[in-house]
């Protein structure tokens, strides 16, 4: 649910249907670290119906929700596993014999001492109230929405983007901008990743702002910007955009310059 990287949701129906029609009964797992935003969004309904299919699910508030390192959330159907799992640890040198069963959080808790993830995330909700959480989802998508808008001019993506991170290339000037990146040859291929890393190097050196690059499956290296920040406004996102052109701009006219 939101792979790292190119932030895809498998088809989790379909893929359901195919054990439905081998009669296999698999723990299903839903790792929505990061794609767990969706549960605040306007598809949150949707999401949680599909959840409904899972056996546990993972989020990480620390992710895009901003909760203070670290909050992450592990949710399962049937809670006897996780008292099962605490109580086959058997951890004697963690657990002194003589703790009192009834008031020790360790023993309740997955993570021994650090209950303290689940306090930080009801504090968060008692201060902020749900609403405020689902307003900062909606702006990341906003944000990202901004972003494509008015960064799509010498630029392919990655995949058509579903959530805050967007992946994409600058495809160098004397080159048509095509459908998909399967579209060029090797020997453009070759000048698109040499373009995104001369682009991504000078982004890094001047220190304008943090983002990613990744290489995948033997294509070019893709820039990767991510957008879950309730501060971004739009004046912020033109001025990134601003920049990006202009490093495309200096950069794609001596692209040997910048790969030395
Ligand atoms: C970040 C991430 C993880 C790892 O989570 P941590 O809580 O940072 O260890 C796992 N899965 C996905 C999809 C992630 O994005």
């Amino acid at each position: 649910m939101g792979s790292t990287t190119l932030r895809t949701f498998d088809p989790v129906e379909k893929i359901w249907k195919i054990f439905q029609e081998f009669a296999i009964k698999p723990w299903i797992h839903f790792d929505a670290a990061w794609g767990g935003g969706v549960y605040f969004s306007e598809d949150a309904a949707f999401y949680r119906k599909l959840s409904s299919l899972s056996d546990s699910i993972v989020l990480d508030f620390h992710k895009f929700i901003s909760a203070p390192l670290l909050c992450s959330v592990l949710l399962v159907k049937d809670k006897s596993v996780l008292v099962d799992e605490v109580t086959a640890l058997n951890g004697n040198y963690l657990f002194t014999s003589n703790q009192n069963i009834k008031y020790s959080l360790s023993l309740k808790s997955l993570q021994c001492s650090r209950e303290a993830y689940a306090f930080k995330l009801w504090l968060m909700f008692k201060h902020h109230g749900l609403e405020h959480f689902q307003n900062l989802i909606q702006k990341y998508y906003e944000n990202q929405e901004e972003l494509i808008n008015k960064l799509s001019d010498r630029v392919l993506y990655v995949v058509e983007p579903q959530y805050f991170n967007v992946g994409l290339w600058f495809i160098p000037k004397e080159m048509e901008v095509k459908e998909t990146i399967t579209d060029y040859t090797a020997a453009e291929i070759e000048k698109i990743d040499q373009l995104n890393l001369a682009i991504y190097d000078q982004i890094v050196k001047d220190g304008f702002m943090k983002i990613n690059s990744y290489h995948f499956n033997n294509l070019p290296l893709f820039i990767r910007i991510i957008v879950d920040h309730g501060n971004l406004t739009t004046d912020i996102i033109y001025e990134i955009v601003a920049y990006l052109y202009k490093i495309y701009e200096s950069v794609g006219s001596s692209p040997c310059k910048s790969l030395i």
